[in-house]
């Protein structure tokens, strides 16, 4: 593979003890804090420290079912890294890395329970229903996965791109399932009345379907051939270099990717590895409320990829083929009561000439509700602590979130199995 498509290296012996020798050990670790699994950071540095990875690795299992994964495509600098004292006057503990270099030294698999033949099933094999699944089967309980795609891993295989997080990752910890004995019933996307009739042979079920949607541009001529929708795009590039299936999109001339989410830094740096020789980001609002996170927008800047702000994409212009973009320019309100400033239209519009468009203007779920008996709300389902309205049937991740992390769909996945394994105390 390319190194362009490669993630940057993990650290060394020598790299981890270092940066493990900077960690103060604070009593009141705000690290920790900052994590969403509230993830004993200060102390696997300690055990780094004594050089006692096994513990490190031990500790760090209790409060993450998805560590070698998180510990690298987490947003860090909102969350352990944003809150390392070290970070108020100069450089935070690069926590997640640490984490990583435990992971590679470290494979620490606790010891399984013995079986009790309760049958559940998970549908969707993303971060929500792995974690799930994992910690459900290290309890002795018999779980089926059922998974649209033929391969585990959800956005974390077609989604985030090998640059980013290496697939070796995401095959760790499906190798590690399946392992565990998980059964996996591939290609069968599974719609609401399929689910319920899964209730005759399975006591539980959790429904981890994610987002695989991508919001429409919804402007004249968005449906052109040119047109790519951000997920679409990024399923074929990693499809191909991952998994050497199907050909990765050919590009050249000129990309434009509307949004400024962190889909839309994948879909661009994609273009960009893709062969697009221009590749601009056009978003409606201003850098200082760009969802991307700050790092992700400095990587695709040191890429190449331009930014234009405050230009709002209205139409798709070319007749059967993409020639560019008409845009509005925008300016922003001052701060409404919520604080936020929203981008009005000023009348003003620009052409962007350019061969290519993709749309990250947002995920949305798929409809599957055929029967209308669980309850949901624009397609997400709805649930009181993750519990449906349909007894024994659980949700979890983005389809119950909508798009928030992996960290935050694999704690669902914990939170949803240590429910069933206590109800079955
Ligand atoms: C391009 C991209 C980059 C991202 N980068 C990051 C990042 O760097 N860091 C981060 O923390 N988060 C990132 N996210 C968000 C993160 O990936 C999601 O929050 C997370 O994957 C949600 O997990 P999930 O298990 O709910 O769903 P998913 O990961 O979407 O998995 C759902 C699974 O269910 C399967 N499925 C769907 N419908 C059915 C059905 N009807 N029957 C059977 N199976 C079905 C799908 O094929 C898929 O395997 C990114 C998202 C995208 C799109
Ligand atoms: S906040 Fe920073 S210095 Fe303090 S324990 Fe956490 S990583 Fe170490």
């Amino acid at each position: 593979m390319d190194n362009l498509w490669n993630k940057p290296l993990d650290y060394n012996d020598e790299e981890a003890k270092l940066e493990a020798s900077r960690c103060l050990s604070c009593k009141k670790p705000m690290c920790q804090t900052g994590c969403p699994t509230g993830m004993r950071i200060r102390d696997f540095i300690l055990e780094i420290k004594n050089d006692n990875l096994e513990e490190a690795a031990k500790i760090i299992d209790s409060c993450s079912s998805l560590s070698n994964i998180c510990s690298v495509v987490c947003p860090h600098e909102n969350q352990c890294m944003g809150h390392c004292i070290l970070g108020k006057k100069g450089k935070p503990i690069n926590c997640g890395k640490l984490e990583k270099y435990v992971q590679n030294k470290v494979h620490y698999v606790r010891e399984k329970s013995e079986a009790n033949n309760i049958k559940v099933a998970v549908i969707g094999g993303g971060p929500a229903g792995l974690a799930c699944s994992k910690e459900l089967l290290l309890n002795g309980f018999d779980v089926t996965i059922y998974e649209a795609q033929n391969f585990l891993g959800g956005v974390m295989t077609y989604g985030i791109p090998s640059y980013r997080l290496d697939y070796s990752d995401v095959l760790r910890i499906s190798d590690e399932i399946t392992s565990l004995g998980a059964k996996v019933i591939y290609n069968t996307k599974l719609m609401e009345s399929d689910i319920l009739k899964l209730k005759e042979t399975y006591k539980y079920i959790f429904i981890a379907t994610g987002l695989t949607k991508v919001r429409k541009l919804g402007i004249p001529n968005d449906n052109i051939e040119g047109v790519y929708d951000a997920l679409d795009f990024l399923m074929k590039s990693n499809m191909a270099i991952k998994l050497n299936l199907g050909e990765a999109p050919k590009l050249s001339g000129t990309v434009v990717v509307v949004g400024a989410g962190n889909v839309a830094m994948d879909a661009a740096r994609t273009a960009v590895r893709l062969g697009a020789s221009k590749t601009i980001i056009a978003y409606r609002r201003s850098i200082e409320e760009a969802p991307a996170t700050k790092h992700e927008i400095n990587d695709a800047i040191n890429e190449g990829v331009e930014f234009k702000f405050l230009t709002n994409p209205v139409e798709v212009l070319g007749s059967d083929k993409v020639t560019g973009v008409k845009c509005e320019v925008m300016k922003l309100t001052e701060p409404d009561e919520s604080g936020r400033r929203r981008p009005v239209g000023t009348n003003e519009y620009i052409t962007i000439d350019c061969d290519y468009i993709i749309s990250a203007i947002g995920q949305i779920p798929d409809d599957i509700y055929d029967s209308k008996i669980i309850e949901t709300d624009h397609n997400y389902i709805k649930a009181t602590n993750l519990k449906t309205n349909v007894d024994n049937i659980f949700v979890g991740g983005d389809i119950y979130l909508g798009a928030k992390t992996v960290v935050q769909a694999m704690r669902c996945g914990r939170e949803v199995a240590s429910y069933i394994i206590e109800l079955e105390k």
